[in-house]
């Protein structure tokens, strides 16, 4: 779909639906509703009075069709809900609605109004933002796992998106909000790909291409000796079951130098993001029950978040702090060479684990991984993504992650940039007891024992032994909201890139 934006009269554009909204309780619309209104002579007044379906309730969508006053066949009205409760989450909801709308009557040229932009609303650069994000967002369909065949027969999509506004002296903005629209939505939506993408087809290999494909992004890639030399021998042990070689993949960006005669004044902040990538996790020789084990190919969200971050980061470039990213990948699989419960293994540290459950893999990769991070980059904030424990579902299920760490001023930031980018976090301690869990008698730690009780805080605290003192660091277990079996306009069942946008809205300080 490419995404123009055009200075003029909504009801004038050559496109085959038009989008305007209402607010929920009106019953005289004014803007660029009230203008569509009058070109109808008043036919949309009419629907509102007569009609119990158009009320204007948020992400409800409702079809006009019409011939012979304007150029375009179908006018969608899409509910903001009530005015004094308008926010981001509810622009891009409203926004995702809309294109959902139209891809069901299947129109090839869209064009909307900048929804939340009227008296007192949003800036344009924001309101457009959130329009573009919204309708990328809603239209997303993952189409990689069909034939040729297949796709020519399924429905028409968009082409065209119009983004219409008449003031002029918003151009400039809105074409900001559009671009930085598209970066986010691109990024959100490559780490549905991969999540959504079978685990024959996106293996650690397919990782490390996909980064590699990434432009404006310097790039270290550490392969199995390379790992071996590093003494990772938490990593390894997960890796070893498998025939498919892990990774460790390092991007990073770097912001751009000051500009000539000018010096910087402050030295860049620096942020790590350490992504979990397993890439099939069948539990090991601790193997899963065989119910729901096809969506153990979701185990490497984290680091497709971090992926999906990292693409719209060199998309859009122009921020300000320095980003690492990096991404543990390998496969999970039972083998006459895999770890064995029992075994004990040394970390990069130095620290021993013994491996009492072999499925409880994510946090034995993520250990060596954050202690390389710190060696390599010494961040000023350090912040992992895992799919790390079913205990994470149990307590929060799809709809929120779990965030715990050494920084409670860190956690506060990213569960502000979350309500901006639509996305819950819940915080969940780690309370020093819960040390005495990880208590093995036979090495320093061990890798699984909750025993049934606070699993995540309980996985989070084992992290919580690699990471130096002092600090800043956040381990959001992402393991329920990652995918959903439940439908939102602005998150299509499955594979929801969880992540990618709080990330963009922190680093890039988008929060309002
Ligand atoms: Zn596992």
């Amino acid at each position: 779909m490419k995404i123009s934006v055009q200075k003029g009269d909504i009801t004038q554009i050559q496109v085959d639906a038009i989008i305007v909204n209402l607010f929920e309780g009106i019953k005289k619309p004014g803007g660029e509703t009230g203008a569509v209104d009058k070109a109808l002579k008043g036919a949309l007044q009419d629907e509102i009075r007569l009609s119990p379906a158009l009320t204007g309730k948020l992400g409800e969508t409702y079809v006009l069709n019409i011939y012979n006053h304007m150029p375009a066949r179908y006018v969608i009205i899409v509910g903001l809900g009530k005015v004094d409760e308008l926010d981001e989450a509810k622009i891009r909801r409203a926004s995702a609605a809309a294109i959902r709308a139209c891809l069901k009557l299947q129109v090839k040229s869209v064009a909307s109004v900048i929804h939340g932009m009227g008296t007192d609303g949003y800036d344009p650069k924001t309101s457009a933002r959130l329009l573009t994000e919204g309708t990328l967002l809603g239209s997303y369909q993952f189409t990689l796992g069909k034939s040729k065949e297949q796709l020519k027969k399924a429905p028409q999509r968009i082409q065209k998106f119009v983004v219409v506004e008449s003031d002029a002296k918003k151009q400039p903005a809105i074409k900001e909000g559009v671009k930085q629209g598209e970066a986010i939505a691109l990024g959100v939506n490559t780490a549905r790909d991969l999540v959504f993408d079978s685990p024959n087809h996106v293996t650690p290999t397919y990782l490390k291409k996909t980064a590699e494909s990434l432009s404006g992004l310097t790039l270290k890639v550490l392969g199995q000796k390379d790992l071996a030399k590093l003494k990772m021998g938490a990593f390894l042990s997960v890796a070893k079951g498998s025939d498919e070689p892990p990774y460790l993949i390092h991007l990073s960006y770097r912001p751009k130098a000051p500009a000539k005669g000018k010096t910087k004044t402050t030295k860049a902040k620096k942020i790590t993001l350490v992504g979990k990538g397993i890439t099939f996790d069948s539990g090991g020789l601790s193997l899963k029950p065989s119910k729901n084990q096809e969506l153990m190919k979701m185990d490497m969200a984290g680091a497709g978040a971090v992926l999906g971050v990292m693409k719209a980061i060199s998309e859009l470039g122009d921020l300000n702090v320095q980003v690492d990213g990096f991404i543990a990948t390998c496969e999970n699989m039972p083998s006459a060479r895999a770890s064995k419960p029992g075994d004990i293994v040394t970390t990069r540290k130095g620290t021993t684990v013994e491996i009492n459950n072999t499925d409880a893999e994510g946090r034995l990769i993520l250990i060596d991984t954050l202690t390389y991070a710190q060696e390599i980059v010494d961040p000023d904030e350090m912040i992992d993504l895992a799919t790390l424990t079913g205990a994470q579902v149990v307590a929060l299920g799809e709809i929120a992650a779990a965030a715990m760490g050494t920084r409670d001023s860190l956690i506060e930031s990213i569960k502000t940039a979350g309500k901006s980018a639509g996305e819950k976090f819940w915080q969940m301690p780690l309370y020093d007891e819960y040390k005495a869990t990880l208590k093995s008698d036979v090495a320093d730690l061990i890798n699984a024992g909750s025993k049934g009780q606070a699993g995540t805080c309980s996985a989070g605290m084992f992290l919580k032994e690699f990471v130096d003192e002092g600090r800043a660091w956040a381990h959001l277990d992402i393991a329920g909201p990652a995918y959903t079996s439940r439908d939102f306009p602005e998150v299509p069942k499955g594979a929801t890139g969880f992540a990618v946008r709080t990330l963009l809205y922190y680093l890039y300080g988008l929060t309002e």
